[in-house]
């Protein structure tokens, strides 16, 4: 596989610090299993973040820390839970045909047995169950060839990683293994170019801010 679009480094580090919601997360983990120059750069990051804990000077603490960082460990949301960076960078890499496997936890082993909905006539979902704090989702998407997503900007960071064909946008054009990293100032209508349908897996931090009418009615049915 010849994978062009890689991960921005603020994208990797993130992921890598584990503050990553997990519908962003999964993403992440899947270009990672089909990307080795991607699994090489979480691997550096991992080391950094390791010299740097290493090079913190011990600093005084309260007596009452420890109930205090026990306390805090059982509030905290188990958003990146099931994904642990550590867990799939290693011996997780896939051909470019398979199910990368932290999306295979969800769906299975094949993209053929996946259950769709339709948005409109050409264009299908498949929800996935992870979720992000500020109401962002991680699905399935599958359009069929000449068939164009409407246009859309974000509120925040949108990633797209394609699992099978292929589509043009305003950035570039993006085949199998390919990761769309886009912040929220980019509005973009990606056109599927592929023979066969194209599908992807998708992430939001956000609802997308669609800006056709079309966008707008279909949004609350499809929840995007
Ligand atoms: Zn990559």
């Amino acid at each position: 596989m010849n994978v062009k679009h890689h991960l921005d480094e603020a994208t990797l580090v993130s992921y890598a610090a584990g503050s990553m919601s997990q519908a962003m997360a999964l993403v992440v983990a899947c270009h990672i299993a089909m990307c080795p120059k991607c699994r090489e750069r979480v691997k550096d990051s991992e080391a950094i973040g390791g010299m740097l804990l290493e090079g913190l000077q011990p600093a005084a603490i309260k007596g009452d820390a420890l109930d205090s960082v026990l306390a805090a460990l059982d509030n905290e949301p188990s958003v990146n839970a099931a994904i642990a960076p550590t867990e799939i960078h290693r011996d997780r890499a896939v051909d470019a045909r398979s199910v990368p496997a932290p999306l295979q936890d969800y769906i299975g082993g094949s993209l053929d047995t996946v259950e769709w909905r339709t948005i409109v006539p050409g264009v299908y979902y498949h929800d996935l169950p992870c979720k992000s704090e500020r109401g962002g989702v991680s699905r399935l998407l599958r359009i069929a060839p000449g068939k164009a997503m409407l246009p859309h900007s974000h509120d925040g960071n949108e990633l797209t990683l394609i699992l099978q064909g292929s589509f043009s946008d305003e950035v570039g054009r993006f085949t199998a293994g390919d990761i769309a990293d886009l912040d929220g100032d980019i509005e973009h209508q990606p056109l599927v170019d592929s023979e066969v349908d194209c599908i992807c897996l998708i992430a939001t931090e956000a609802p997308l801010k669609f800006s056709t009418l079309l966008g707008k009615i279909v949004q609350p049915i499809t929840g995007f």
